[in-house]
């Protein structure tokens, strides 16, 4: 199963902030395992959204759309979406009381210029599923419409967050079934070129092998991650734990770490092993 993620904001595109929400979603959407094949991000403009919308949903059966789903005039990515696909837009009463006990909880009265606003995050396009929000007032949704699913959650990475744990993760796992199970390893290596790391492990780095290898360079250390999908858990960890072997055979005293740990990390522990301290941040 593939998915192309579609993020919207001006702050995005004008490059006042960096788009984390595709990294953070394709990296728990690997594991289910959905590959993602797009990343594509457009300002707040209906028009724009509009055509976004249209590549996306041409790349892939799955879209997760973040961002614009605010109580301002400028996020409009619920509009957008109804528009697209012809729908309405229909208030939820549970979404709206959610919305209304919020703000006594917090103190706060709903301000009645903001009534209009808050009323319409607790709307969403006819025929979705609301996705509510613990960690703020906008709900996201799940509109499952023309063969396509189509999740689509507030821009803020926290809310993002809670609602890709608490409801996307959990639909895609059931939509791709429980016969394939993804491992994962990371491996770091420090001391290689990357080209040299290459022709060490060249057959290892085909594309249509399993497991995938992918190498991932940071400030002079390369991370190789290990992918591997099974029909079983221990089957995918046994292809993990294979590959580690074969990379630790190959690389020989270039892997660093099999923990995560950075070479920062990695150097003070030695150290503190020999007797000597160090603070980790000096390093860093
Ligand atoms: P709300 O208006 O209720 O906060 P929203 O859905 O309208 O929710 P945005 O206004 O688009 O969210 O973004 C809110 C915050 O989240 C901003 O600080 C924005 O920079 C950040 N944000 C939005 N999209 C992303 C993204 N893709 N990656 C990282 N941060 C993001
Ligand atoms: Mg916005």
């Amino acid at each position: 199963m593939q998915a192309a993620i579609l993020t919207i904001g001006d702050e995005l595109t004008c490059g006042y902030r960096l788009d984390t929400n595709s990294q953070a979603i394709s990296r728990r959407l690997s594991l289910i395992p959905v590959e993602v094949v797009l990343h594509l991000t457009v300002g707040d403009d209906l028009e724009t959204i509009r055509s976004g919308l249209r590549v996306v949903q041409d790349a892939a059966d799955v879209i997760v759309v973040t961002g614009g789903l605010g109580p301002t005039e400028d996020d409009l990515t619920r509009q957008a979406i109804a528009a697209h696909f012809g729908l309405e837009l229909v208030e939820d009463a549970e979404a709206l009381a959610r919305i209304q006990e919020r703000f006594a909880r917090f103190g706060r009265k709903m301000p009645p210029e903001l009534l209009t606003g808050n009323r319409i995050q607790a709307q969403v396009p006819a025929g979705s599923t609301i996705i509510y929000n613990d960690r703020g007032t906008a709900s996201g949704f799940y509109l499952p419409v023309n063969e396509k699913h189509i999740f689509v959650t507030p821009g803020i990475p926290s809310e993002m967050e809670g609602m890709l744990e608490g409801f996307i993760l959990p639909r895609l796992q059931d939509l791709v079934g429980d016969g394939r199970h993804v491992r994962r390893a990371a491996l770091k290596v420090y001391g290689l070129p990357e080209s040299g790391i290459n022709e060490r492990i060249r057959p290892m780095l085909a594309r249509d092998r399993n497991p995938l290898l992918g190498l991932l360079p940071h400030r002079g250390t390369i991370t190789i991650e290990v992918v591997a999908t099974g029909s079983t858990p221990q089957e995918a960890e046994a292809l993990v734990e294979a590959d580690v072997a074969a990379l630790r055979s190959t690389l020989g005293r270039y892997l660093i770490s099999e923990d995560g740990r950075d070479l920062p990390q990695v150097v003070a522990d030695l150290l503190s092993e020999r007797g000597m301290t160090i603070a980790t941040a000096e390093l860093g």
